[in-house]
């Protein structure tokens, strides 16, 4: 442990500045990985261990959690299963079934005090944690109910994402001018290359998504579905699109 920076976590890559925690082979790590570590095994063990033998443990541990089944479905644990899901009663849920119900069920993003980083660090909760398997049935009935209420609300369409921000942002110095289009998807799902619609009194303006950029909570998302905030990168003008619209993918 030291403490001033900045240092670089060589398990995370964050840059971060106050106390630092030696591994071994001279690395050191940040707050937010000495927590994460810290639950599995104590620091003192993993002091004992190169970055290379951390990582090694985690990826076990990911293949170990994606073995089995779904307790809800059935469906046997695959490559398809990015993340699977721990209930409150510790019964394991499989993505898809993780998927069907976030439209009630939606990840809440805050921030926590680290105090060892002294500074508020992205925090998640989700509310999945908190139920248990028996509850899932009730809970996937209102996801059903939600889903048909908003389908009223927006009409048919592939995806509908709501916007809460635009922001510029070059890729590179030299590359063409591009935007995200922060918030997020109320209904279906929205996969780079879809085409997103936004209606204005002059007649509908069409853009492209490019590429999808999900939360720190669901990073390996190559799309973004329902009940998850995200933002929609895309390429050119968007001075058509205001916070507050609602994007339509058809
Ligand atoms: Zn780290
Ligand atoms: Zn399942």
């Amino acid at each position: 442990m030291g403490i001033f920076g900045p240092f670089t976590c060589a398990y995370c890559g964050n840059i971060f500045r106050g106390l630092k925690w030696s591994v071994k082979g001279g690395k050191c790590v940040c707050g937010q990985c000495y927590e994460k570590f810290s639950k599995d095994r104590p620091y003192e063990e993993w002091k004992k261990s190169t970055i290379a033998q951390i990582k090694a443990y985690y990826e076990d541990k990911q293949q170990v959690a994606a073995q089995g089944e779904c307790a809800f479905c059935g469906h046997a644990f695959d490559a398809s299963d990015i993340y699977t899901y721990v209930l409150k009663d510790r019964k394991k849920i499989c993505y898809g079934c993780a998927e069907k119900v976030r439209i009630v069920c939606p990840v809440y993003c805050t921030e926590d005090y680290d105090t060892a980083k002294y500074e508020y660090v992205p925090a998640t909760e989700d509310p999945l944690e908190k139920l248990e398997l028996k509850e899932l049935y009730s809970v996937l009935q209102n996801a059903e109910e939600e889903r048909k209420k908003r389908t009223e609300q927006y009409g048919s369409h592939k995806a509908v994402f709501i916007v809460d921000d635009v922001m510029r942002f070059y890729k590179a110095p030299d590359k063409a001018e591009a935007h995200r289009i922060f918030g997020r998807a109320v209904l279906g799902r929205i996969d780079p290359g879809d085409r997103i619609c936004v209606l204005r009194r002059e007649g509908p303006h069409f853009i492209d998504v490019t590429s999808i950029d999900c939360q720190e909570y669901n990073k390996k998302a190559k799309s973004l579905s329902e009940g998850h905030d995200g933002a929609l990168a895309v390429s050119g003008d968007v001075s058509f699109i205001y916070p507050g619209d609602v994007l339509t993918v058809n």
